[in-house]
């Protein structure tokens, strides 16, 4: 029973899944294997998603999206999580803070970026401010005709290879946070924006993750996203969708993880009968089943409040990243015991769920900042 999806959505599901199928998948193990995937071939493929009017889906219709619902939009992002991060970025989900641009910036920045001409990053996190962006330290100081910038980010996805790095900044030390930061477009290309590293990490392989530091970086005033002192409200206004995505894309990894595992226990035969038939696996399916399907129901009614604009949405959709991305981690790692030794080798894709599923209960706000939230709402 489908709870009253609208039909669209089928639709939708079947076009994101034929387009993984036939452009992502034969790249996904090479992919993870180099920890590398040519821009060029980055860059091709979402030329293949714009041609399905996909790219950039979470974008509103003012800015050049499709204006999808937030559950339209999940029924995208649970598709994406058959796929690998690097890969299933090419569908483009884009910063919600570019709803801030004004009119002249939507033609020269966000124009090419939802024509998948160019890329952006968003760099919010520094070495010395993750969940509490409060202590973020990178200021920017106004000078004539603009501002410079000095300062550290580190873990910034894609930025390597962006044309343009989304700055989070401090304008105004003695403001509180609401009126303290602001956002500024830096071009990948400005002397005063030093790349300093990539990371090594345990998942998302040819998904990169960079540390750079702003050093007297001049930003004209044509490049400030939204007003001066902004940058709160500019992190925050989609905020609970971004948590929404990550929720959905955990849902999609643990039904990949289901699907694999299915025809595996009917076929794979130990002490003279299918894994199906031993009742451990068939309690470790049955537990899969469920908390599958609480988490898609999670989402589905976090996206349903978000959809009405309705105030509970900032809380469900905490509810969904901490048990989705929670659940996505126990279903890889009960689903990788199903599968044995088989399990554990690269020949499958079940050991990259369980390294890349990890990841989600770190970006867009840890388990720990969704249990405090979630905690000050029932206490208040
Ligand atoms: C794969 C990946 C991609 C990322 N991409 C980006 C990106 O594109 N742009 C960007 O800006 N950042 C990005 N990040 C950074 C990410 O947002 C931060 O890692 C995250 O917010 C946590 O911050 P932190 O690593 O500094 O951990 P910390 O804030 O130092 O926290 C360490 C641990 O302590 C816990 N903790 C902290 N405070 C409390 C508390 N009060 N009570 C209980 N527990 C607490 C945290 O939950 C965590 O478990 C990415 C991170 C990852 C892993």
């Amino acid at each position: 029973m489908d709870l009253g999806q609208p039909e669209e959505h089928a639709l939708l599901k079947a076009t994101v899944r034929g387009f993984i199928r036939t452009h992502l998948r034969p790249l996904e193990a090479t992919v993870d294997r180099d920890d590398d995937v040519d821009p060029q071939v980055l860059q091709s493929l979402r030329a293949e998603a714009m041609k399905l009017g996909l790219y950039g889906y979470n974008m509103p219709v003012e800015l050049g999206g499709p204006g999808l619902s937030i559950a339209a939009q999940c029924v995208i992002d649970e598709e994406v999580g058959h796929t690998s991060m690097p890969l299933g970025e090419t569908l483009g989900h884009l910063p919600g803070s570019i709803r801030f641009s004004n009119d002249e910036q939507r033609q020269w920045f966000v124009r090419p970026l939802m024509e998948a001409k160019t890329t952006v990053a968003y760099a919010l996190t520094e070495p010395s401010a993750g969940s509490d962006l409060s202590a973020i330290r990178t200021h920017a100081v106004r000078v004539d005709g603009g501002w410079k910038l000095n300062g550290d980010k580190h873990f910034i996805s894609n930025m390597e290879h962006a044309d343009h790095v989304i700055v989070l900044a401090v304008t105004d030390r003695e403001a509180p946070l609401k009126g303290k930061l602001s956002t500024f477009i830096v071009e990948r290309r400005n002397p005063g924006l030093v790349f300093t590293r990539r990371f090594r990490k345990l998942g998302w392989h040819g998904y990169h993750l960079a540390a750079f530091s702003l050093d007297d970086c001049f930003v004209p005033d044509s490049h400030v996203l939204g007003q001066p002192g902004q940058g709160f409200q500019a992190m925050m206004a989609t905020i609970n969708n971004d948590r929404l995505f990550v929720a959905a894309r955990c849902v999609g990894i643990a039904q990949a993880l289901l699907d694999l595992a299915i025809p595996h226990v009917k076929q794979r035969i130990t002490f003279g009968k299918p894994l199906a038939e031993h009742q451990a696996i068939q309690f470790a399916l049955a537990d899969t089943d469920v908390e599958l399907d609480a988490a898609r129901l999670l989402v589905r009614k976090a996206a349903a409040l978000g959809d009405a604009s309705h105030p509970e949405f900032r809380i469900a959709a905490s509810r969904a990243k901490l048990y989705a991305s929670e659940m996505g981690g126990r279903v890889a790692d009960r689903v990788l015991q199903i599968f044995g030794g088989d399990g554990f080798m690269t020949d499958l894709p079940v050991e990259r769920f369980y390294r890349d599923v990890r990841g989600f209960r770190i970006g867009e706000g840890t388990s720990e900042m969704q249990r405090i939230q979630i905690a000050r709402s029932i206490l208040a």
